[in-house]
């Protein structure tokens, strides 16, 4: 049987979303009889990743900057700001290049059932930053699951009363659908069809 290294090696990359022990078993393979090609440029990468890349202190993305690429770029629109759930869901906006605005990642949703509440989500450094001045439209893209819904809902009632306008994508997004498994046509599609929420 393998070494305890080779077994180290399999059990981590079983952790990753969509491998189990199976197919962590055939990528551990795979990339160890490729040495050259595979192994050494990915354990490059992996090492360079996790010494540069860290989270936005502003909006919550992850980048090799801190304030992000994002958040310091000029010509992005400082009176747009997209509520999404999760760095997949900044990435799926980014895809549709329809979005010129700005990002806030939650990092999740409320889940009275996973006990994430307000505080656990950040949900007072979003309203602080929706009360920047220059800030016209708040446009939530959480999921169109019952949390993903619950956290919208909840979000807007949160904004209501202030200047700020509160809108939501529109229902092209599927029922317990989560932005990244949508194609970029759907997510332009709904963002451009946005509803008012709130
Ligand atoms: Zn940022």
């Amino acid at each position: 049987m393998a070494g305890s290294e080779i077994e180290r090696l399999i059990a981590l990359l079983a952790r990753l979303p969509g491998l189990g022990p199976r197919s962590a078993r055939r990528a551990a393979l795979h990339l160890l009889e490729r040495r050259d090609t595979l192994l050494d440029p990915l354990a490059e990468a992996l090492t360079e990743a996790a010494a540069s890349i860290h989270r936005c202190a502003v909006c919550g993305n992850l980048d090799a900057t801190d304030p992000c690429a994002i958040c310091a770029d000029a010509n992005r629109d400082a009176g747009l700001l997209c509520v999404v759930e999760d760095v997949a869901g900044l990435w799926a906006m980014e895809r549709t290049h329809v979005f010129r605005g700005r990002y806030h990642v939650l990092g999740g949703v409320l889940s009275a059932l996973d006990g994430v509440g307000p505080e656990e989500l950040g949900i007072d450094r979003l309203l602080a930053r929706a009360r920047a001045p220059e800030l016209r439209e708040v446009i939530l893209a959480t999921g169109a699951t019952v949390d993903g819904q619950t956290t919208a809902h909840y979000i807007a009632q949160r904004l209501a009363g202030t200047a700020v306008a509160v809108s939501a994508l529109a229902q092209g997004v599927p029922m317990g659908g989560e932005l990244d498994f949508l194609d970029d046509g759907t997510i332009g599609a709904a963002l451009a069809a946005r509803r008012p929420l709130g």
